[in-house]
């Protein structure tokens, strides 16, 4: 019999704990510091838990080698995990860009069916304990939290980033690791809003567009991504945004394209045929039925054209300058938000020092990690679960 104690009750936690009682033999332990498990999970997906994404493959993850997490992708693909979610009574339903909700739409559910899971397996949980320390013994280990001593056989550190502190982001994983010899690379805070210079967001305070954006350094390309943004009182939010998020704490620029579809000419082309409708009309209006009316006034000013001009006194070259202004408007970057407020953290425990078929440490034998405490972060869209869950499914596996 082996004894396997998991320290963190998260997604990955719980899912290593399931997957290493699948083996009856062992003894598996759940240890959580919070009042219960799975609180972060509950939060996630606005309460809903967008708990994979169809299209999870490698060019989603990001962190200093995410090459590492092709094995746990190509072993647990999202069908795979769908399957098994499946099998514990949970049902699915994929939404727009492959992401995947539970039918109910609330993350209760999902949280429901592992802790069921948990207690059909009869693994112990014991919630309110932090672990602590991790002595390693002549054979195993020994695991101190405030409370107890626990011996194990196998350990599987599963405590997560330091992202979302109010629900239970730590640097525990990264402490607990360390003294076992492990390093870690540099911690930012991803899938957060960006601060810019405040004017034009603030004007547009609640307005949503869909836009491809591209952060620029150094007048050099960092990054692109395109989807939702949403214009917040300090900045820029929504799903475009948090995928760029990890690239812009060095600052930078962000160039916005609100209608990407189209070209700085057919732009151009329209915005004559509104002078032909509504000439004596003023400028302010002149996006009117191209983009939302406050986005359209944004631009309108941005490209230094006054609101309260008649939109037949400007020229096909003037018009040609807003449609590049809306196809082009830009955004210092000042920073990011917190790790408080983020969704994930970019960086983690180095991974070169751990085998990427198993999640085992190269450097102590018989202690593994998965989940977000690794230096790997997801994509915006249930990419993040969805790595918690792989590579939780492979370090309990492994660790039967
Ligand atoms: C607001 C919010 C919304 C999100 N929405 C989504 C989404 O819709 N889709 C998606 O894919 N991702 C989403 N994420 C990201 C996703 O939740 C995480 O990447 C994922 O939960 C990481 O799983 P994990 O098991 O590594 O860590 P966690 O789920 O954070 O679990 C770690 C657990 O370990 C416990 N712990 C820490 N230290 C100790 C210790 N010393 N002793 C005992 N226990 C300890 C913690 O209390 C915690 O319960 C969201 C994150 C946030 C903050």
């Amino acid at each position: 019999m082996k004894t396997v104690v998991i320290c963190g009750g998260g997604a990955s936690g719980m899912m290593a704990a399931l997957s290493a009682a699948e083996k009856k033999e062992n003894k598996v332990l759940l240890l959580e510091r919070q009042a219960r498990v799975g609180r972060k999970l509950l939060a996630t997906g606005n309460g809903r838990c967008n708990l994979t994404n169809t299209g999870a493959s490698i060019e989603h993850y990001h962190g200093a080698d995410p090459a590492f997490a092709s094995f746990a992708l190509k072993a647990y693909p999202p069908e795979e995990m769908l399957t098994f979610f499946r099998s514990l009574g949970l049902v699915c339903i994929e939404t727009a860009g492959g992401r995947v909700y539970p039918l109910s739409d609330t993350a209760g559910s999902v949280l429901d069916v592992l802790r069921l899971a948990l207690d059909a397996a009869g693994v112990q949980i014991h919630t309110g304990e932090c672990v602590k320390q991790i002595q390693q013994r002549k054979r195993g280990f020994l695991v101190k939290t405030e409370e107890a001593n626990y011996p194990a056989d196998v350990l599987i550190i599963a405590c997560g980033g330091r992202a979302g502190g109010k629900l239970g982001g730590v640097n525990d994983g990264y402490e607990l690791l360390s003294a076992l010899g492990h390093h870690r690379t540099a911690l930012v805070p991803a899938l957060v809003p960006i601060w810019t210079e405040p004017e034009i967001p603030r004007s547009l305070k609640g307005v949503r567009a869909s836009a491809t954006v591209e952060l620029y350094r150094d007048k050099k390309q960092i990054a692109e991504s395109t989807g939702e943004v949403q214009f917040v009182e300090r900045g820029v939010s929504g799903p475009a945004i948090f995928d760029l998020s990890r690239s812009a704490v060095q600052g930078g620029e962000l160039i916005m394209d609100f209608l990407s579809c189209l070209s700085v000419r057919e732009v151009a082309n329209l915005l004559a045929q509104r002078r032909t409708l509504s000439p004596e009309k003023e400028n302010s209006i002149v996006f009117a039925g191209l983009l939302h009316s406050r986005l359209g006034l944004a631009v309108v000013k941005a490209a230094g054209f006054k609101p309260s001009g008649k939109i037949g006194d400007l020229s096909d070259e003037h018009l040609k300058k807003i449609a590049y202004t809306a196809k082009r408007l830009s955004l210092r970057i000042t920073g990011t938000d917190t790790f408080e407020n983020a969704q994930v953290t970019a960086g983690g425990m180095d991974v070169r020092e751990f085998h990427a078929k198993t999640m085992e440490s190269k450097l102590m034998p018989g202690v593994f990690a998965c989940g977000e405490v690794l230096d790997i972060d997801g994509d915006c869209g249930g990419f993040n679960l969805h790595w918690a869950w792989a590579s939780g499914r492979l370090a309990g596996r492994a660790g039967k």
